[in-house]
């Protein structure tokens, strides 16, 4: 059945083998090109805002209120919606120091954004009540704003990939190849839970493995159960399941169901450790297939990894790796290549 949801992004994105790839390790990956939902607002995001946004709308909001680092693609998708809808835009933007116009940030002021910067300290500890101040002050001089928290993760924007689950069983039927294994890297955590849910809603048995690219399993698991649950009573309303089947899953699921590898979050978030590049360069030139070095750098060298000898994706079947975008991000760090 069709979702209720916005109509975006360039759906379905294509599946293809990287054969080059596949060779080289002895095994069967395929990439999911996610990166190529769309050009401005390219990436994983645009599937969550396809639900989040039409919340706002729904209710009536004229301003969209969101949140991430000084390079978030989830910033760029979300500005660049708003302007699509002739909506206003505020970013709260994480930076340790004056950051140069470039990469994704650049592209939030091209499209209009008001921007407002805070610490890491205070990101951490207060980045929702500051954007509850921000939306209280658009709302004195006339505004209804709409907060989406980072990464558009919470309930409503973990459909998106819930969604995303079934478009890749219905490639599966086209394709006549079954992905018995799906990696993609986790930041916010709303990717990793929609997939999962949609998952083990439907029996599917598929291993998801969700590579950490900051934080640690602990986090991750707790996280992608809390905001799974959230999105039950969106499923609901949405038809995708009843009330009893959101309650049973809601007792049963543990944050243990949710894989998390934390074994390549390396110097930290948006950190790159020369092996990471280098894996970056390799992909690059083996495949034609551009990766990020926040996310799917991180989530690719870890695939890479846990493939070879006596790893723990040795035997994992056919492989399905997610690109969820980020190429804007890779040019404010080209100066870290070594050619
Ligand atoms: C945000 C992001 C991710 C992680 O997705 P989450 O849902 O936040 O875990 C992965 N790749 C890219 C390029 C992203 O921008």
């Amino acid at each position: 059945m069709q979702m209720k949801k916005l109509s975006l992004a360039n759906l379905p994105t294509r599946i293809g083998k990287l054969e080059r790839l596949s060779q080289e390790l002895g095994c069967s990956i395929y990439i999911k090109r996610d990166d190529q939902t769309g050009s401005e607002w390219s990436g994983n995001k645009i599937r969550k805002l396809e639900f989040s946004v039409q919340e706002a709308l729904q209710q009536g909001a004229d301003l969209l209120i969101t949140t991430g680092g000084i390079q978030s693609n989830h910033c760029r998708a979300t500005v660049a919606v708003a302007a699509h809808y002739g909506m206003k835009s505020a970013v709260l933007l994480r930076i340790s120091e004056q950051p140069p116009v470039e990469g994704n940030y650049f592209l939030d002021l091209l499209m209009g954004a008001d921007v407002k910067f805070c610490t890491r300290e205070e990101y951490s500890t207060s980045r929702n009540e500051i954007m509850a101040a921000m939306a209280e002050e658009y709302r004195s001089r006339g505004y209804h704003p709409y907060i989406i928290p980072e990464g558009a993760s919470n309930g409503v924007g973990t459909l998106g990939y819930y969604n995303a689950f079934h478009e890749i069983l219905d490639q599966e039927r086209e394709l006549g190849i079954r992905f018995d294994t799906i990696v993609l890297a986790t930041g916010s955590g709303g990717t990793a839970a929609g997939l999962n849910l949609a998952n083990i809603l439907g029996g599917h048995g598929r291993r998801i493995v969700a590579m950490a690219v900051c934080d640690d399993v602990k986090y991750f698991q707790d996280h992608c159960h809390r905001i799974s649950i959230e999105a039950l009573p969106y499923l609901v309303e949405q038809g995708e399941i009843s009330q009893s089947e959101a309650d049973r899953c809601a007792a049963a699921l543990k944050p243990e169901d949710f894989e998390i590898n934390d074994g390549y979050v390396g110097i930290g978030y948006a950190q790159s450790r020369p092996e990471e590049l280098d894996h970056i360069k390799h992909i690059a030139r083996l495949e034609g297939v551009v990766l990020d070095p926040v996310y799917t750098g991180k989530a690719s060298y870890g695939l890479w990894n846990e493939l070879r000898e006596g790893g723990s994706l040795r035997g994992a079947g056919n492989i399905l790796f997610i690109h969820t975008g980020g190429l804007y991000g890779l040019f404010p760090v080209s100066k870290s290549f070594i050619f």
